[in-house]
């Protein structure tokens, strides 16, 4: 009682620092016409808000679960609480920037007339006299960009290249100090590595830190954009700058993205929080490029729309022509550019589609060369604002011939001996890489005091959706091959929850003495980052490569799921195990309970044979405590489920189905709810009963469509029901949905809080197509509904959670309705089984329609899983160019509610009609799309997919974010939506052996169990030592404060916000040795605070940060 007390309190002082604040900020912006009666009207008004939230606030603390200990934490958040977290949203960020995205999609007029030679641009001419006054300085930037997987495998291009390419590349800059060199993908580097003599290393080496050779970016690969989650991308760039820091020794300090479709902030934000100085992206719309290079604006300071200073400022250079090979970088002529193309010499088995080839240099033509490719250098720099010009030199897997080095070098060294020597020509040109170009830039420009270049306009937004010429928008591979974008979320998450297990397990191995626990996991753990991180790659997530590449890709991915599990398991045995001692023995074990036979099959819950009793363990990889809905399939109907005290647990049983007309009788799901702390482990047993009262409730079915026998297993109630005018309706303390009597699809929901109900209703359709490919959606017009009359459909009901089963065409769609009173039952959870191999030429999609007055159909996708993004919906690009990626949210709102749609996996989204979103659940292609893959998309899979729908109101008083603001942000609920719906509890079986006795009643490595709301754990990683593959005492443990919008309520959230500071090691129940701040991917080291020392953080919300800690056990 006097906890309650002391919470109500606590809650009240919360909400008046917050609503304080609230005050402040709105004075202090600037308005000319605020009277003194116009403010105390404000204050009025934020009274009646304080009493609104104080009751919300109630409620979030009714939904505390008692026993929960964490007075501890909230004490501390009294303390030091302010409103940063809720201030930060409502604050109008996003327009400082000179160039904001969403502004120029209104202005640019996506007409696409001939620009002639520059055929997406315009003449470019250079005045005479123009370079009388100052000298331009060339960077011909040598580079080869090589693809870790596409129309090979990644071995297969290896071996095929680009272990030559390397070699080559070493043998000709060796002794030619001027010659130059940039490296990107440290994937095939690591392997060259491997297979090189320890004097090409030291060469290598050497050419690295003479400045000869430079690694760029240094990832694992070159990431994708669109479709990768943030987590991900930060993962393989550790893994990358892990290598180059124990094998070469050096820091990547610009970025080179010449290949991913399309280009997020998420990724500029990433490369400047690793300590990168600048960054050069190349697929960015036509019309976009020659937009920017009408302004000079192709070079711009890139800026976070959330940033509200500066801070996140990073240079960024757009390359302006087509394409990133030869003929498109010299200068606006194709035509002339290739004939500076030395590998399509004769000989050299590449030609000039322009039909003019190059001449190799010689005394007799070199003026003549010379000054045609001076002319293409002074063109190009007039669409920049210095007077330096980058001129990268390469194509996908050059060098790979031995002459190819010795035909490019050779000849530009010849025609840069002749424009050096002649002083009135106002030239200097050079080999150079990345780092001299921009250095050279800088120097030219002049730097800010921040070390941006001076006159430098700022941008704000993305660049997405990509479009290379006319009509041929790049947004297919929002959803080519799904089944392999969620094998890879289920990778993130499987291999996620093992690092964070696996750091915090070695360490009290370490401690108890448990030396049998590190051997060989470790191995895994760094096999599976790889993985992982390869199919980050450009042509890997996108799911752009030929079909036995993906195999290869999806062969990497099920084997470290599988290994993942076992490090997992291992994990939560010794954590669990009173007695670690005990570990050793082999007979106690914890299994997954979900297994995969290859890698195109689908995973397959383990069947949980109950002679007697069994132990089940789960473990929470997030670090807030959640209570949620779990399933597991056991072998008879009559059980019961007992908590870690013995005590019952309301449990629900349900059927499980051979076809349409029997259910299995050897084959149940138990339903009941579980609560996990934070990184936390806990564990039921189910029990056989007798069939007395006290087991799990069976469930009721009602079959549409068909008839079956009333009584086909002892206990359930299966009856036949019909199709009729009412609804079937799903109802839990949150909400009611309305399903369809005569086709089970989802036509109403409300949000019980306000009772107004909102039409939403879910269709299926298909894009009929003659020319999409995997990377183009190309549709023949709109979609078409596809048509569903009478469904065979089932309606399962029970006391913890209601579901509709459907059989559609090409689609088995399962809806359920939780009612426990955690967060999975907030939303309403939809699972679709894509299957569209018997069609050929469609693009299947799921709609929903409601009644949300987005004005202007504009909506909000998310970046990477990071930011949300504004979209508008345009009449003036084509259908095609109105699809956005959804890597995990999209929402929809007016001013009273936003409807948010979570996703497990990436896919394409768009809002064509008002209060309408789609997103696009597989494509079977009959036809190559003309981008270099050669084939169509017709190796379709079985696909799952889970969808949450979230419906929440917008708090009395509060308003909606404006529309020029181009971001804005989920609730704290919403992330937690989003993040129950990306990371499931993983569930476990203990092998007979394993007795309930034997192991703690819970385990959480935090101290109250959970962190604060707005506080997610990106990871928990254990650094590499020197040598591949072992482990040090090092976690590097990665933090995320989210940005979220308050004006939706918390209910039912089991946390509360972060205050404005933190003291890092009363979040852990793990003792801090040594803790150390650093750059996001470790290359950059801040201060160091040893053992004694508390460790004070202020954490901003949206940002991201990293710091080395040595726990202790
Ligand atoms: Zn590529």
């Amino acid at each position: 009682m006097k906890r309650r007390i002391l919470l109500f309190s606590a809650g009240v002082f919360l909400v008046m620092f917050f609503t304080m604040h609230m005050v402040v900020d709105q004075m202090a912006q600037p308005d000319t016409d605020n009277t003194i009666d116009e403010t105390k009207k404000k204050l009025v008004k934020l009274n009646e808000e304080i009493d609104q939230l104080k009751s919300s606030l109630t409620k979030t603390q009714n939904a505390l679960v008692p026993g929960l200990d964490n007075t501890n934490y909230k004490s501390k958040a009294l303390v030091s609480v302010d409103s940063t977290g809720c201030g930060f949203a409502q604050s109008e960020a996003g327009l400082s920037a000179d160039i904001r995205m969403l502004d120029i999609y209104k202005i640019i007029p996506f007409d696409n007339p001939d620009g002639g030679a520059w055929k997406q641009g315009w003449d470019i001419s250079v005045p005479s006299g123009a370079f009388d006054n100052e000298i331009l300085q060339v960077f011909v930037v040598p580079h080869s960009h090589n693809d870790p997987g596409w129309i090979k495998t990644f071995q297969r291009y290896y071996m095929d290249q680009s272990k030559h390419i390397i070699s080559n590349v070493v043998a000709n800059l060796i002794g030619n100090p001027n010659r130059k060199f940039i490296w990107a993908e440290i994937s095939f580097l690591s392997l060259w590595w491997n297979d090189a003599s320890s004097s090409q290393r030291e060469s290598f080496k050497r050419l690295v830190k003479n400045g000869q050779l430079e690694i760029v970016t240094g990832g694992w690969v070159m990431n994708d954009e669109a479709n990768t989650n943030y987590y991900a991308m930060i993962d393989q760039m550790i893994e990358g700058h892990e290598w180059v820091r124990l094998n070469i020794g050096i820091k990547p300090r610009v970025s080179w993205s010449i290949d991913p479709f399309g280009y997020t902030p998420t990724m500029a934000y990433l490369l400047k929080r690793m300590g990168m100085d600048a960054m050069l992206i190349q697929r960015v719309h036509y019309s976009v490029k020659k937009y920017l290079a009408q302004k000079k604006q192709l070079e711009f300071m890139w800026r976070q729309n959330w940033d509200h200073g500066t801070d996140t400022d990073i240079l960024c250079h757009v390359m302006p022509f087509y394409s990133y090979d030869i003929p498109h970088t010299c200068g606006p002529d194709p035509a002339v550019c290739c004939q500076f193309d030395f590998q399509r010499l004769p000989g050299g088995g590449i030609w000039c589609p322009w039909n003019i080839p190059p001449q190799p240099i010689s005394p007799r033509n070199v003026q003549q060369r010379a000054m045609m490719l001076l002319e293409q250098y002074r063109k190009k720099s007039r669409l920049y604002r210095s007077n330096v010009v980058l001129a990268p030199l390469g194509d996908d897997f050059r060098y790979a011939d031995p002459q190819e080095p010795v035909r490019q070098f050779t000849n530009y060294e010849k025609l840069f001996q002749y424009l050096n020597s002649k002083p009135e020509l106002k030239v200097k040109i050079q080999f150079g890489t990345l780092s001299d170009y921009f250095n050279a830039l800088l120097k030219t420009t002049g730097k800010n005091d921040d070390g941006s270049p001076k006159g430098y306009p700022k941008l704000g937004g993305d660049f997405m959706t990509y479009a290379d010429r006319d009509e041929h928008y790049w947004s297919g591979y929002y959803t080519s091959r799904p089944f392999y974008k969620n094998l890879d979320r289920v990778l993130e998450t499987k291999h996620r929850a093992a690092e964070i297990a696996y750091s915090i397990a070695s360490r009290i191995a370490n401690q108890e003495k448990i030396a049998k626990f590190a051997t060989n996991q470790f191995n895994l753990l760094v096999k599976s980052r790889r993985n992982l991180g390869l199919f980050q790659h450009h042509d890997g997530i996108t799911g752009t490569a030929k079909d036995h590449v993906v195999v290869d890709y999806g062969n990497r991915l099920v084997q470290s799921v599988g290994n993942m599990q076992n490090v997992i398991a291992s994990a939560a045995k010794l954590l669990m195990l009173k007695h670690k001692e005990s570990y050793s023995s082999d007979e106690i074990r914890f299994d997954m309970d979900e297994s995969r036979a290859s890698h195109d099959s689908l995973p397959e819950k383990r069947l949980l044979s109950i002679s007697n009793t069994r132990v089940v363990v789960f473990y929470n990889s997030l670090a807030q405590k959640r209570k949620e809905l779990v399933s597991v399939h056991v072998s008879v109907p009559n059980v019961k489920v007992l908590d870690a005290d013995g005590n019952s647990i309301k449990c629900q049983v349900n059927l499980q189905w051979k076809n349409k007309n029997s259910p299995r009788d050897n084959k149940f799901e138990v339903l009941f709810p579980i609560e996990v702390l934070g990184l936390g482990f806990s564990r039921v047993t189910i029990q056989k009963t007798d069939g007395s009262s006290d087991g799990c409730k069976p469930s009721k079915t009602s079959i549409y469509h068909h008839k079956v026998k009333n009584d086909l297993v002892k206990g359930f109630d299966v009856r036949n029901a019909d199709c009729g005018k009412q609804y079937i309706t799903m109802e839990n303390q949150f909400i009611v949905a309305d399903f369809d009597r005569c086709t089970g699809l989802l036509q109403n929901i409300a949000d019980k809080s306000t009772g107004i109900k909102r039409t939403a209703e879910l269709r299926f359709l298909q894009y009929m197509t003659v020319s999409s490919g995997a990377y183009l959606f190309l549709p023949s017009g709109t979609a078409k509904e596809v048509l569903i009359q009478k469904p065979f459909f089932r309606h399962i009901s029970g006391i913890l959670r209601d579901e509709i089963q459907a059989f559609y065409p090409n689609v088995y769609h399962n809806i359920k309705l939780a009612n426990t009173n955690g967060i999975d039952s907030r939303s309403l959870h939809i699972h679709n089984l894509v299957d569209i191999r018997d069609t050929s030429n469609r693009e299947l999609i799921m709609r929903i329609s409601t009644n949300i007055r987005n004005t202007n159909r504009e909506y909000f996708t998310d970046l990477n899983g990071f930011q949300m993004q504004r979209r508008r919906t345009l009449d003036k690009i084509p259908l095609q160019a109105n699809y956005y990626p959804m890597p995990s949210m999209a929402f929809l709102q007016d001013p009273k509610l936003r409807m948010t749609l979570h996703t497990m996996q990436a896919c394409g989204v768009a809002s064509l009609k008002q209060g309408e979103f789609e997103v696009m659940l597989d494509r079977r292609l009959g036809q190559d799309d003309n981008r270099g893959l050669g084939q169509g998309v017709r190796d379709n899979k079985q696909t799952p997919y889970h969808f949450a729908l979230l419906l929440e109101n917008l708090t009395k008083k509060q308003t909606m974010v404006k529309s020029k603001i181009p971001i804005a942000y989920p609730s704290l609920v919403g992330h937690a939506v989003s993040q129950t719906v990306n990371h499931p509890i993983n569930i476990m079986f203990g092998t007979s052996e394993v007795i309930p006795d034997s192991l703690l009643k819970q385990y959480s490595p935090l101290k109250s169990g959970s962190f604060p709301c707005d506080l997610h754990l990106v990871t928990a990683r254990t650094v590499q030592g020197e040598g591949d593959s072992k482990p040090t005492d090092e976690t590097a443990v990665v933090l995320h404060r989210y940005g979220y919008d308050c004006g939706y309520g918390m209910t039912p959230l089991l946390c509360f916000p972060l205050g404005s500071k933190i003291e890092f090691k009363s979040l852990w129940n793990l003792g801090v040795r040594n803790f150390k701040e650093t750059s996001l991917t470790m290359m950059h080291d801040g201060n160091e605070r040893g053992g004694e020392e508390s460790i004070d953080l202020t954490l901003q919300p949206m940002e991201l940060y990293t710091y080395k800690v040595k726990f202790s056990g």
